[in-house]
């Protein structure tokens, strides 16, 4: 069977980044994912640049997933988003809470991602494919792991058809979050996110932020290599292949990848995973 495959960009900031991206996107299409999904940036930062490359992606006969997030923003708002993505032929939407930046206050009409998720629904009926985040190693403002799981299931009940986890690097994390929420009755895919390792201390960075947990083998081999950015790279292309190998096994419904707008370790992982078409 053929092993699904999306790929996740953010929109670039200038035209060199446009350029770039395109060329990435066209080496990134021999993959022959199901989408590419455009990010949206905080309190909808980047609203008119995730809209354009969308668009891009889509004109150059690519299926094209905006992520929208709703923290801060207006039903007006969204509602205006969402007929500009119908008008442009958009069929998948990436729906998210979002984070504003600390220091924001929380004005805005949605709290959380199920209301969007709703919204979206009422809006516009079957029109989108939903997907929402999922937290196998847990979202990290959530109270417990009961109450993070009765958040998934509430943007399922409210319409979502499927989800991609955020990255991880524990795979029983993801088995386990699987399991949990089979117990509650959702048969809902669950499609893990992968993060290709390039610099392993901007990794580490992001990771605290996000809540993604690097375990201590691998970060203690990482710091052991210093500066040698060879053996980063080479390194971190075996663990995320192996764990990529291994969550295939386990059934996994299919790979999202985080490509940071770099082609060359998602080629690379599809590669050695036998996945280029
Ligand atoms: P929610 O599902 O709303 O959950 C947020 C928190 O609220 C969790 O702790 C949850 O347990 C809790 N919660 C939910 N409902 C309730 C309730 N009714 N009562 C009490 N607590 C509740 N961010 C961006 O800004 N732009 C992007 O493009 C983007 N893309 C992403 C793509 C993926 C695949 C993933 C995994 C994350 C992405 N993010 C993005 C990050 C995301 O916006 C943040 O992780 C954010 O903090 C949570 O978003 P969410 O949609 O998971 O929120």
């Amino acid at each position: 069977m053929r092993t699904e495959l999306s790929i996740e960009f953010f929109p670039p900031q200038s035209a060199e980044g446009a350029d770039k991206l395109r060329a990435t996107r066209d080496q990134l299409a021999v993959l022959e994912p199901g989408f590419f999904s455009v990010t949206y940036g905080a309190g909808g930062s980047t609203r008119e640049r995730t809209f354009a490359t969308v668009k891009e992606i889509a004109a150059a006969g690519y299926e094209a997933a905006p992520h929208l997030s709703c923290v801060g923003a207006s039903r007006d708002s969204i509602r205006g988003i969402l007929q500009e993505y119908v008008a442009a032929g958009i069929r998948r939407i990436v729906a998210l809470r979002g984070d504003l930046p600390s220091g924001a206050g929380a004005a805005g009409e949605f709290r959380y991602a199920s209301e969007l998720v709703e919204f979206i629904r009422a809006e516009t009926g079957d029109r989108f494919h939903i997907e929402v985040a999922a937290y196998p190693e847990w979202h990290p403002q959530a109270k417990s792991p009961k109450d993070d799981l009765a958040a998934f299931k509430r943007k399922v009940e409210a319409g979502a058809n499927s989800a991609i986890t955020q990255y991880f690097y524990n795979l029983d994390a993801y088995l386990h979050f699987v399991d949990e929420v089979r117990k509650l009755g959702l048969d809902t895919p669950i499609v893990p996110g992968i993060m290709p390792i390039g610099s392993f201390s901007k990794l580490a960075r992001f990771s605290d932020a996000c809540g993604a947990e690097i375990p201590r083998w691998m970060r203690k081999t990482f710091e052991s290599y210093g500066d040698d950015s060879d053996a980063i790279r080479a390194f971190g292309l075996d663990v995320v292949t192996r764990l990529c190998e291994q969550l295939l096994a386990a059934g996994a419904p299919g790979l999202h990848f985080y490509s940071m707008n770099q082609a060359a370790p998602t080629l690379e992982i599809c590669r050695r995973l036998g996945l280029t078409a």
